[in-house]
């Protein structure tokens, strides 16, 4: 099995993950409802997609 030489040193591991951030995840907002939400994802507050209603919601 291979096996690294020298352990990674702090300074090496850190300055590799520099490289290495979160993503934002997309936002749109619901032609419905206006809410925000995920675009290709079924409205969470009101359960539509696509001009249909899909899921029922809790609340109106
Ligand atoms: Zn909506």
């Amino acid at each position: 099995m291979a096996l690294p030489k020298r352990k990674t040193s702090k300074s090496r591991r850190d300055k590799r993950r520099t490289h290495y951030k979160a993503i934002a995840p997309a936002v749109s907002t619901c032609s419905n409802c206006g809410e925000p939400s995920r675009p290709h994802n079924i409205c969470s507050s009101c359960g539509f997609y696509n001009g249909r209603k899909i899921l029922e919601t809790e609340k109106e």
